[in-house]
């Protein structure tokens, strides 16, 4: 049986669509925003955390789930788009 803690029954779960991203993604809010590990890596100037894109939300599976897991009301349950 599939587990009902996933990350699209969470109140943390934000969806995220673009020309990047597929059905199914999103980002978790639970905690603030975490530095960028690829802005990071690509960034050698010594403000570069000031930038705004130095700083993102985890991106998460509709699928996933952890230990913080929330239930988020019924009416904005997220479901999936098909691809
Ligand atoms: S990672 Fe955890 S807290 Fe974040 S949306 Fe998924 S279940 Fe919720």
């Amino acid at each position: 049986m599939p587990s009902l803690r996933t990350c699209e029954r969470c109140k943390h779960f934000t969806e995220v669509s673009g020309p990047r991203t597929s059905g199914g993604q999103g980002v978790c809010k639970r905690f603030p925003p975490v530095l960028n590990p690829k802005f990071v890596m690509d960034s050698h100037s010594p403000n570069a955390a000031f930038k705004p894109d130095a700083w993102c939300f985890p991106r998460v599976q509709t699928t996933d789930t952890c230990g913080e897991f929330q239930t988020r009301s019924a009416s904005t349950i997220v479901t999936p788009r098909a691809h």
